[in-house]
């Protein structure tokens, strides 16, 4: 099946309890549910077997959620692929009904939908975010593929609210070349903080 649109059903790609490697919730554990479907073409996207949804099996949300239940995780990270390219209202109503806390990862390139505990906006040169998704998230996490990003990541920076995170991530493969810049910008702008992706570090998912 490539497509439903029942919200009931998601293509899911993969699940698994983990620790949480970036931003806000860095350290934290939880578990991971990462939508089928991309669309927005990252260059250097490092998840690009997600993109084509066809490939998944799609399953009742009511699945998904008993998975995430018996992990025994307090919080759930929805991400992809894009996980906003589906209506996720029932998968969020499902998850809060058995206490769970919903986070999302998105690049914003597509209407928010579900009751989501915390958003991190991770808008993406490639697909123009909506401007939504400035006054709703609770994270701004812009990757920095090159020097430029700093000057792009300051421009979203600006639109969101006084009490959205601010985060600049290397991109893994420039981490080496990146991480002294983005070290220098956070000093010369205090708003925003560092954040490295300690999954890869840990070699863990
Ligand atoms: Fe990859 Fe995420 Fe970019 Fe989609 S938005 S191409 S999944 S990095």
């Amino acid at each position: 099946m490539s497509e439903i649109s029942d919200p009931e059903y998601l293509p899911v790609m993969e699940s698994f309890y983990t620790i949480q490697g970036e931003g806000f919730y860095s350290g934290t554990p939880a578990y991971f549910i990462r939508l089928g479907g991309c669309d927005v073409g990252c260059v250097w996207c490092d998840v690009k077997e997600s993109w084509d949804a066809s490939q998944f099996d799609w399953f009742h949300v009511d699945e998904i959620v008993k998975e995430a239940v018996d992990s025994g995780t307090r919080i759930v990270v929805v991400t992809g692929g894009e996980p906003l390219m589906y209506d996720l209202s029932a998968l969020t109503r499902s998850l809060q009904a058995q206490g769970l806390q919903t986070n999302i990862e998105t690049s914003g390139a597509y209407p928010l939908s579900g009751n989501w505990d915390w958003i991190c906006f991770s808008p993406k040169k490639f697909k123009k975010p909506l401007d939504e998704f400035y006054a709703n998230s609770h994270e701004l996490k812009v990757v920095a593929f090159n020097k430029s990003d700093l000057k792009w990541a300051e421009d979203h920076g600006v639109k969101m609210t006084n009490t959205a995170q601010l985060f600049l991530q290397p991109e893994w493969s420039k981490e080496k070349e990146m991480t002294p810049l983005i070290v220098d910008f956070v000093k010369r702008n205090p708003g925003w903080k560092i954040s490295l992706q300690t999954h890869k570090y840990m070699d863990i998912p």
